[in-house]
């Protein structure tokens, strides 16, 4: 009898590398591995029973009366099984030889699968099974089925979490009387339940997550959160910062030479940091304001409180091409008043890497403006009293975190992050409980708003004229080039075959283009080139897509815009509609677009309120998607979800407020208890 061979040679990979890979570690972790769904191996049926009701779901016992291997139409083992009440065939088109010899004529099984009528009569195609002993006893719960990874079997699952099960402290981390008030299931009996529910459980309410023991799982995970955000907030503030009191000569001469007035809320949110910065503890602050709002004058007037006082200050921007404009604009307004601003990014020549280091390092430098390369091994600061992250969802947590610890002073710096996707309530009280939110809600006067077209692809010609017109009025266009995520080089094609068209469509037009392939100094050349006015129209990638401020650019084109998400269209569409021109954005489509495609179109037609889109993005998306795997804390919520159990986000904050505040022992007891059964050493993640 042929067998199949395995194809290539296996690495073996333990057991515990494998369940390591699924974050399953501890005892713990294990028994809290819960299922995703169930079988119910509870009851057998006869075969002809189970032939009545074709199409579910069935579980029959019988004898293997007869094992094929047939060809075809294709290679494939047959197994036909028999009881009293009648007979079926068992069809794997995937089988090794082992199943073979273990499905041997006069074995007993019981097999589980869909009942399906053929041609050759009732069969199961791929059922699970398991051989067994003439009356062997039926499950009396259901059998769970979890997550898992490659190579990892259910039965090994199973059994490492039943071996887990036995040896872990099942005592309620919860006072009986909080358990009461709360109206929580127990720990242990939920847990149990969870992975082996009773025959009679309601199933829809385990599947929907809303039966006693998920929500006292949920409340659990919730509560662990929000100790740990609120431990890490007090944390903070019994850490020493330097208190930057002085808003002095620098600040005020900066304010007085601005071209503009700070609108209300810009002074208002300025006031905010402002008080901050004077405390002796660091700030932990996200300042929100959609995209053109003027957060960027805000944080370099915070800058100057720091350096008012006396300290360093230093702004991070997630790509070149925003540092370099922060740098360009802040250096023009701060160096007039005396201020040494220092660049760095990854691109310099060493030699002036080195350089910019010996003016962070012997803090010459007050201001330092760059990319990740401040994070940078060989960058120290002299007396660095302030963090500025720009755009901070682009950056990870840990990046965040190494900025911050670049101080050489025993105090920890302020921090002021800064973005223009707003965080929505549920997920700023469970991921960012430490920060204290600021938000420009006016946008500068003068600001016309933006009118936004979807068209279709085909009509690029009237486009291309329309691009036309505006450049001969004196108005510059960006033209977005197509996202295409699965290649970069055909991205760049793309780019390059879209400038020449135009460059070929725009006769007596200057046509620049950008993308991220080009060399720093190239790109800076043609952004320089745009910003001067001398190029009309600018082809792009995303990488203009934060930040990039070209006042005068009143006219946006995006190729393929049905291929973008909708913060990254609001974020594009920004670009546009800074100055006082009325301004145009208009999304190219191709054809037909599917569903969420045309949500996505039609809310960026609708508004232009970045709260709103964010809103929408969040219903179309969820949160998970929303924040990116970076943001979410690596995936700390595993159970509760933020958008059905907000109510219990809000109860999980009052029970965690009430358990650290006028601690008791008890209290720090069931703290202590609950944290190191919830997060492990995962605590260090929230203190961000
Ligand atoms: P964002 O909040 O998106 O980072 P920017 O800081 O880049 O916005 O500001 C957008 C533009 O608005 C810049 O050209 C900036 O100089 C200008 N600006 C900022 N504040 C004001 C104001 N109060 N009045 C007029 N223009 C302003
Ligand atoms: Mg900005």
């Amino acid at each position: 009898m042929p067998v199949p061979k395995p194809k290539a040679v296996k690495k073996v990979v333990s057991p515990e590398a494998k369940l390591a890979k699924l974050g399953l570690r501890t005892d713990m972790d294990l028994v809290l591995h819960l299922p995703m769904r169930y079988e119910d191996e509870t009851q057998v049926v006869s075969i002809q029973e189970a032939c009545l009701h074709g199409g579910e779901s069935s579980q029959v016992e019988g004898l293997v009366v007869k094992n094929e291997i047939t060809f075809k139409p294709r290679r494939q083992l047959l197994v036909h099984i028999a009881d009293e009440t009648g007979d079926l065939q068992l069809r794997f088109m995937n089988f090794y030889g082992s199943q073979v010899k273990q499905l041997a004529e006069g074995t007993r099984v019981r097999a589980r699968g869909e009942l399906k009528h053929g041609f050759f009569g009732a069969e199961m195609v791929h059922p699970t099974y398991k051989v067994v002993n003439e009356g062997a006893p039926l499950p009396t719960s259901l059998t769970p089925v979890y997550p898992s990874g490659e190579g990892l079997s259910q039965p090994i699952l199973r059994r490492a979490i039943n071996d887990a099960m036995k040896r872990i402290d099942w005592t309620d981390t919860l006072p009986a009387e909080l358990r009461a008030e709360m109206s929580l299931s127990d720990f242990e009996p939920s847990v149990k339940l969870l992975h082996y529910p009773p025959q009679q459980v309601d199933e829809h309410a385990l599947a929907d997550r809303s039966h006693p023991a998920w929500v006292r799982m949920k409340f659990d995970e919730l509560l662990a959160q929000q100790l740990s955000l609120k431990r890490a907030q007090r944390a903070r503030r019994s850490k020493g910062a330097a208190a930057l009191k002085s808003v002095g000569a620098l600040s005020q001469a900066f304010q007085a030479a601005l071209p503009f007035q700070l609108t209300g809320a810009q002074q208002r949110v300025l006031d905010e940091i402002r008080a901050d910065l004077r405390h002796p503890y660091p700030m932990q602050r996200l300042l929100q304001g959609d995209v053109g709002s003027g957060k960027t004058v805000v944080s370099a007037l915070a800058a100057a409180q720091a350096i008012d006082s006396g300290f360093q200050a230093a702004l991070m921007a997630p790509t070149e091409i925003l540092a370099d404009q922060h740098f360009r604009k802040i250096a023009a307004w701060m160096e007039p008043l005396g201020v040494k601003v220092a660049w760095l990014t990854g691109s310099l020549k060493k030699k002036d890497k080195l350089a910019a280091y010996a003016l962070i390092e012997s803090g010459e430098a007050q201001l330092v403006i760059g990319t990740h390369a401040l994070i940078q091994e060989g960058v120290q600061f002299a007396k660095l009293g302030l963090v500025i992250v720009d755009e901070q969802h682009r950056f990870g947590v840990g990046q965040r975190l190494t900025l911050r610890n670049k101080g050489n002073v025993d105090a920890v710096p302020h921090q002021l992050m800064m973005s223009a996707t707003p965080i929505p309530r549920t997920l700023a009280m469970t991921y960012y409980a430490d920060l204290e939110v600021s938000v420009i809600d006016e946008l500068p006067p003068g600001r016309s708003p933006i009118v936004t077209r979807a068209i279709d692809q085909n009509r690029r010609d009237e486009v291309i004229e329309r691009v036309y017109a505006a450049a001969q009025e004196g108005r510059q266009v960006y033209w977005v080039c197509p996202l295409i995520e699965e290649s970069e080089a055909l991205q760049l094609q793309t780019a390059t075959d879209t400038h020449a068209m135009l460059a070929d469509s725009l006769p007596g037009l200057v046509v620049g283009l950008v993308h991220g392939r080009m060399k720093t100094a190239e790109k800076q050349e043609v952004m320089d080139a745009f910003t001067a006015g001398q190029v009309h129209v600018l082809v792009a990638t995303t990488v203009i897509e934060v930040g990039v401020d070209v006042p005068n650019a009143s006219l946006m084109v995006i190729e393929h815009a049905e291929r973008f998400g909708l913060s990254q269209l609001h974020q594009l569409r920004g670009r546009v509609g800074r100055g006082s021109a009325a301004s145009v954005c208009l999304l190219l489509y191709q054809g037909p677009l599917g569903g969420v495609a045309r949500q996505r179109l039609m809310t960026m037609r609708e508004t232009t309120d970045g709260f709103e889109i964010a809103r929408r993005d969040l219903e179309i998306r969820g949160p998970g998607e929303f924040l990116g795997a970076r943001q979410s804390g690596q995936a700390m919520l595993r159970f509760a979800d933020l958008e059905t159990d907000g109510w219990l986000v809000d109860q999980a904050r009052d029970v965690a407020q009430d358990l650290l505040h006028a601690s008791t022992p008890d209290k720090a007891a069931t703290v202590e208890a609950h944290l190191a059964r919830w997060l492990g050493g995962k605590e260090e993640f929230l203190k961000v």
